[in-house]
């Protein structure tokens, strides 16, 4: 049983909301998932550090989440805390060509606001749909660029509960991998060196980028992006699409016939439902292809 009084107070305290039994679906671009006990809308460093420490303490299970949009949520819910990182932690200081984002700035605005100032080299990373902690936390690209060509340092709260400071080439930065993967690491802000150029070009890139997306990608239903990881020497959607999988459908959910990369919610798709039909994704493809396909989002149980 989750203290929730003691936990309220604290949030009190540092002017923290916290909301109990919040629904999962609410906060995951795939829209579905069971309660958490209780999710805080955190709105500092010094107040996730707080609250780390005493969850800590307290023995509390705790996840952090962003925008949600890389998650797959357990129908069952989430037996514990969620801190949330989101508009009340997500402001962006931009000091010339350098950009400090708090870690639930979108990654949309803080190519917008990079945009207005005339700061390019985010151009390709627009339309990700997830915040700069959650974009660096899995070192998310798109279009052959990558949160590691941009990022210079980050401050993480560490499994002490104490904040601190790393540079970009500490941070293991690879295909869909940083030193932040599957730890007990938090991070806080994110810093990014731009370069220079024409704002009206940046917009037309970023635009380019945007339509790309639109026209290849299932945006009209729920998903959590790419479901399955590239494998070393081929992609995803093509070796679900020659193992005939395209439209394959499990309950609510269904290997989106747009793009076979993509797995989506058509309606009522449960957790179940999608990794079930994963699991037989997968299982076919290793079958008739010998590739072994992982999946991409984190599973929140
Ligand atoms: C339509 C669509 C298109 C997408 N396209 C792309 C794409 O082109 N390229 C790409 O790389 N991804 C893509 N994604 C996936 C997703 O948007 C990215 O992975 C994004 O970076 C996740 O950020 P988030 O804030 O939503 O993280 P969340 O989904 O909230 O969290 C994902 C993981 O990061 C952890 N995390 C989040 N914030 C922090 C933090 N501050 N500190 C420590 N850990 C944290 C969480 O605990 C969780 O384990 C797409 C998703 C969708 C729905």
């Amino acid at each position: 049983m989750i203290n929730i009084s003691g936990l309220s107070e604290l949030c009190e305290k540092l002017g923290c909301d916290i909301r109990q039994e919040c629904s999962l679906k609410d906060h995951t671009t795939f829209r579905f998932g069971g309660n958490c006990r209780a999710l805080i809308n955190v709105n500092s460093a010094e107040s996730a550090a707080e609250l780390i420490k005493y969850l800590r303490t307290e023995k509390i299970k705790y996840a952090v989440i962003g925008r949600g949009s890389n998650i797959i949520a357990s129908d069952d819910g989430y037996d514990g805390v969620i801190l949330h990182f989101g508009s009340s932690f997500s402001e962006i200081v931009i000091d010339g060509t350098t950009v400090k984002c708090d870690a639930g700035a979108l990654l949309a605005s803080v190519c917008m606001q990079a945009c207005k100032n005339g700061l390019g080299g985010m151009e390709n990373l627009y339309g990700i749909p997830g915040t700069v902690g959650g974009a660096l936390y899995m070192n998310a690209g798109a279009y052959g660029s990558e949160m590691k060509d941009v990022v210079i340092s980050a401050e993480y709260i560490d499994e002490n509960g104490d904040i601190r400071a790393v540079s970009a080439d500490e941070m293991e930065l690879s295909y869909r991998h940083s030193i932040f993967s599957g730890r007990d690491l938090v991070i806080v802000s994110v810093t990014m060196k731009l370069s220079q150029g024409e704002p009206s070009e940046i917009k037309a890139a970023m635009d380019e980028c945007m339509n790309k997306r639109s026209s290849k990608q299932p945006l009209e239903y729920p998903s959590a992006g790419s479901t399955f990881k590239r494998p070393e020497g081929s992609y995803a959607s093509l070796l679900i699409e020659q193992c005939g999988l395209k439209g394959f459908t499990v309950g609510g959910a269904q290997v989106s016939e747009k793009h076979s990369g993509f797995v989506i919610n058509k309606g009522g798709a449960t957790c179940s439902d999608v990794l079930q039909l994963c699991e037989e994704v997968k299982r076919v493809v290793l079958e008739k292809s010998g590739y072994i396909l992982e999946l991409e989002p984190i599973i929140l149980k």
